[in-house]
């Protein structure tokens, strides 16, 4: 599997064989890059000798001095010298930057609609890189920028066949594409006769760079034995491995293909438990945003996982792969897309059906169902189905768990997968309702806990089920299980990522989304919106009198009367401090002012209810309203506009409604 399978001259032998030019002749980095990255590995690197290489290089020359002219240096006078930038910004992070910058200007800035899209492998590139090296800091490993770098170069194999293949990585992954089922290394040795592993080590060796780096660079997917040359190295590996695999969970794999990266082993070696992966994870997100400001390209769809996610997925992994009842696939099942598809997205309405349809390409089952538990109905009910036409939405299937009995009962109490059979089991409601004479049932599982069953059948081809299959099935299901797992925490993280924690509003980043939407629809949709500010009266004096925890109390009643009072498709959030938003659909003017009175009158009776507790103080607000109007050319305009009348409304007394139809009356 390795390249030591191969001796080195029959590696470079197999490489010259499929590339179009000789190893020695390619260009594939530039000089600068290459000098670079040997001095990544030198302690006495020297500002001087940084500096003589950068400017031989007038684009990188020209962004490492923008940088350090923009506002975030704050110098007093502009720098035209490169010593002096490096000086300024430091040895390594100019290291990094040069050494990225290079490689993207000769590598992956070229226009391609290729199957290989070298723009998101850069995004790869990068992450792994950036987390790689997070985590040798977070490890106190002594040289995190030559992990930074192992990390930018551990896929360089993919580029070079991309770039200087007679048959590029583009060809390669349309022929996978095809035929879906795959193991990434052993379909590169198929279609290639050579690895992009070992692709990688040739050119290290080649380009002379320091042993840990081609180490990394080598044995990412696979650890070196113990008689290896490289086998010093493995934690070096083990970081960019377990970066490349977390970079994997978030969808942030080498390509857009997703091939579930074979670690073996691999990060043993690094205590998960004992890194703050949030917080490294959100590093890496600023790191990626300075990045794309640095290199002026836009790294499209960053989101980030939060840690518990990935840390969930590697637990989970790992648990799956101890399970004794589960076994062991051979090399070609667990290249089975079967167990990849659930990764392939976050939303279990398109990461189900995509995994039922990788089924039944597997199996040639006729018809596959899964079946969610709705404890509070105590039935199985049929949420998705391949194909189309096995079931109807109209009708979806359900089974009262009261009518489940025998083996299908032995299942989900013992969570193993069964084959029931009508000859044994005639009454059996799943067999009687889909008219099969047989099927198979897998327990999906998190946590031990059952969540949904699998179901599937060959009803029209009428092929026997093979015990094999209750076996294949089942690493599926727990896949299939832990998938849908992280989508919930992820829904969950989302959720919680948009509600204001105290008043359980919207928060003030949901309220510019909700806005930004409307206002990219077409006109005649924001034409009859109003935006409105709500603003606690006197609340500071509330709060000096009452108590701070007095004044969260009522920041709560207020809510409550905004969540109450409010129509379904309208919005409301928490903007800051004591002031609300508002934005009303399908309004007029009339309307708007008798929803904004409502919410006036309520809270100032509720006030009064609690006069007692709020120690005679008066709760009450002031509602400031602006219209839409063809002037606004923002939603941001009608924002301040809704402040402009919210603070007429205080002027004028408080405890009112103002309304301001357009821009020339709120400058008036
Ligand atoms: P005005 O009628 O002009 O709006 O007067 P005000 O006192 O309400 O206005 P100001 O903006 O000066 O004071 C707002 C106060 O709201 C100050 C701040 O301490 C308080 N506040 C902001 N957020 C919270 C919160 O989460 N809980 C509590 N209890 N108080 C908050
Ligand atoms: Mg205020
Ligand atoms: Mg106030």
């Amino acid at each position: 599997m390795t390249y030591t399978s191969m001796d080195n001259a029959a590696l470079i032998k197999a490489a010259q064989s499929i590339l179009t030019d000789d190893i020695k002749h390619l260009q594939i980095m530039p000089e600068a890059a290459l000098k670079l990255l040997k001095l990544v590995n030198d302690d006495n690197v020297s500002i001087e000798k940084l500096s003589r290489v950068i400017a031989t290089e007038p684009v990188l020359t020209a962004k490492i001095l923008k940088q350090i002219n923009s506002a975030a240096y704050a110098l007093p006078g502009k720098t035209t010298s490169i010593k002096h930038a490096v000086t300024m910004l430091g040895l390594s992070t100019v290291r990094q930057l040069a050494i990225t910058q290079l490689f993207y200007d000769k590598l992956i800035q070229r226009d391609t609609t290729k199957s290989f899209n070298l723009l998101f492998f850069w995004k790869h590139c990068l992450y792994v890189a950036s987390l790689s090296k997070r985590i040798a800091i977070a490890l106190n490993y002594p040289d995190p920028d030559l992990i930074y770098t192992g990390g930018l170069l551990h896929d360089i194999g993919k580029l070079v066949l991309e770039n200087y293949g007679r048959v590029t990585y583009s060809d390669f992954i349309d022929v996978i594409n095809n035929n879906k089922h795959f193991f990434i290394e052993a379909e590169e040795r198929r279609f290639f006769g050579i690895t992009h592993t070992e692709i990688g080590h040739i050119f290290c060796l080649e380009w002379q760079l320091p042993p840990s780096m081609t180490a990394i660079v080598t044995y990412h997917h696979n650890p070196p034995d113990r008689a290896s040359p490289y086998a010093n190295f493995k934690t070096e590996i083990a970081i960019v491995a377990l970066a490349n695999y977390i970079a994997w969970v978030q969808g942030i794999g080498s390509a857009t293909y997703v091939s579930h990266p074979s670690q073996g082993d691999l990060f043993e070696l690094i205590d998960i438990d004992a890194l703050n992966l949030d917080a490294l994870l959100q590093q890496v997100d600023q790191d990626m945003r300075s990045t794309e400001e640095f290199y002026d390209i836009k790294l499209q769809d960053l989101t980030t996982l939060r840690a518990s996610v990935v840390k969930a997925t590697i637990n989970l992994r790992q648990i799956n792969t101890d399970k004794p009842c589960v076994p062991n696939p051979t090399p070609n099942k667990i290249s089975s897309s079967c167990l990849t598809t659930p990764h392939h997205s976050l939303d279990p309405n398109e990461f189900i059906p995509q995994t039922l349809e990788a089924i039944h390409d597997e199996f040639s089952f006729d018809h596959s169902i899964l079946f969610t538990i709705d404890p509070k109905h105590r039935c199985l009910m049929a949420s998705h189905w391949w194909p189309k036409s096995t079931l109807s939405t109209q009708q979806p299937l359900m089974i009262g768990i009261n009518n489940i009995s025998g083996l299908l009962l032995r299942c989900l109490r013992e969570k193993i997968a069964v084959i029931i059979n009508a000859t044994v089991e005639p009454d059996s409601p799943l067999i009687q309702q889909l008219k099969t004479t047989e099927f198979i049932a897998a327990p999906v599982l998190h946590d031990n806990h059952l969540t949904s069953l699998l179901y599937a059948d060959y009803s029209l081809s009428k092929h026997p089920i093979h015990e094999q299959l209750r076996l294949d099935i089942m690493p599926i299901a727990a896949e299939l299980g832990f998938a849908m797992f992280n989508a919930k925490q992820y829904r969950q993280e989302k959720k919680r990522a948009q509600i204001d924690h105290l008043t359980q509003l919207f928060n003030k980043q949901m309220i510019h989304e909700f806005l930004t939407e409307i206002f990219q629809k077409d006109k005649p949709q924001r034409t009859n919106i109003a935006v409105g500010f709500l603003d606690i009266d006197n609340f500071k004096l509330f709060n000096d009198t009452c108590g701070h925890q007095m004044g969260d109390e009522a920041l709560k009643i207020v809510a409550d009367i905004l969540r109450s009072l409010t129509r379904p498709g309208d919005f409301i959030g928490r903007y800051g401090g004591e002031e609300f938003l508002f934005v009303l659909k399908n309004t007029d003017q009339a309307g708007a002012y008798r929803y904004a009175e409502r919410i006036r009158v309520e809270i100032e009776r509720r006030g009064k209810i609690m006069s007692q507790r709020f120690q005679g103080l008066q709760l009450t607000i002031s509602i400031g309203i602006s219209l839409y109007s063809q002037q606004y050319g923002h939603y941001t305009d009608m924002i301040e506009v809704a402040d402009q009348a919210m603070y007429q409304a205080k002027k004028t007394g408080r405890n009112k409604v103002v309304i301001l139809p357009n821009l020339a009356l709120a400058n008036s």
